[in-house]
């Protein structure tokens, strides 16, 4: 039994009361089912990124919808920002490794987001917002991560979270910190907690050869994006800058993954599919292309504002 087992068992024998049916250890984990690169692009303002998880991945990935990795030391590379533009029916995560964006939108929320700091936006009915960089000089490094809403919440109310990086739980074990931004891991309840989808949000920092296990329910769809080093899963190599995805095997009791013998820093993304049609025109994602329509005619009426 792995030590970060270890740890993950006698926190839950504590809380045993508490939970029922949630395993604690992982003995048939999750294999590779393919490795992605992610495409360069640019968003916004000639932002400089890395979109990971692709519009032709969004079935498979479900409830996920975009995944942009963003790390540079020019900046060229993002200092354009992203300014005023609109969302509908979903939820964008924002986590930074460094650097400060200001957020402002039309909901009237605004804040500013720095290193290991997260903003949770739910776009809801919609939005017009800016995420802008409030450095001149520096790197700037960090995710954004879209999260589905289920069709009955697409058109709920916006609304908007800070979350500073203290405020992120922790969770550890030897050779392993996890700051827990949704869901849980080693017993500890992490910062976001969301019904229905059930994400589940980790930043992995692992020490060289350290592992790491998740019990997570087979039907929930995951991933994982090596940051910095590299790792293996299920004996699948997993080098810096790419994304796992794992299988769904219907025996498969969770996520088990080694670092390599620099260490690694990962994120893990999970998440029950919401089995729903998805619809996107840019940065509306309904479920029909009627309610698309509906989203652009708001927008150009000035009905997200
Ligand atoms: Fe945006």
């Amino acid at each position: 039994m792995s030590t970060a087992t270890a740890t993950a068992t006698a926190t839950a024998t504590a809380t045993a009361t508490a939970t029922t049916t949630t395993p604690t250890t992982v003995t048939t984990p999750r294999t590779v089912e393919r490795l992605v690169q992610g495409q360069a692009t640019s968003d916004g303002a000639g932002v400089k990124l890395v979109r990971v998880l692709t519009q032709n991945l969004q079935r498979r990935l479900d409830p996920f919808l975009m995944l942009d990795a963003f790390g540079t030391d020019n900046p060229g590379d993002y200092i354009g920002g992203f300014p005023d533009h609109p969302h509908r029916g979903f939820e964008t995560v924002s986590y930074m490794l460094d650097g400060r964006m200001r957020h402002r939108d039309s909901a009237g929320h605004e804040g500013l987001v720095g290193p290991g700091g997260v903003q949770w936006m739910t776009a809801g009915r919609g939005l017009v917002h800016s995420e802008m960089p409030e450095q001149q000089a520096g790197r700037m490094e960090g995710f954004q991560l879209w999260l589905n809403l289920p069709a009955r919440d697409k058109m709920r109310q916006p609304a908007y979270r800070d979350i500073p990086a203290h405020e992120i739980p922790e969770a550890s074990a030897p050779g392993v910190r996890v700051r827990v931004i949704a869901g849980q891991a080693l017993g500890v309840a992490g910062a976001m907690q969301r019904e229905v989808t059930e994400p589940v949000f980790l930043d992995l920092h692992l020490e060289p050869g350290a592992d790491f296990e998740l019990p997570l329910p087979a039907g929930h769809n995951a991933f994982v994006y090596v940051y910095r080093g590299a790792l293996r899963i299920a004996g699948t190599p997993v080098p810096q800058q790419r994304m796992a995805i794992l299988a769904n095997a219907p025996q498969a009791d969770g996520v088990a993954l080694v670092a390599d013998a620099a260490g690694a820093r990962a994120i893990l993304v999970a998440g029950q599919p919401l089995n729903e049609p998805i619809a996107q025109y840019g940065p509306f994602v309904m479920n029909t292309q009627q309610e698309i329509f509906q989203a652009v005619e708001d927008f150009q009426t000035g009905r997200l504002a």
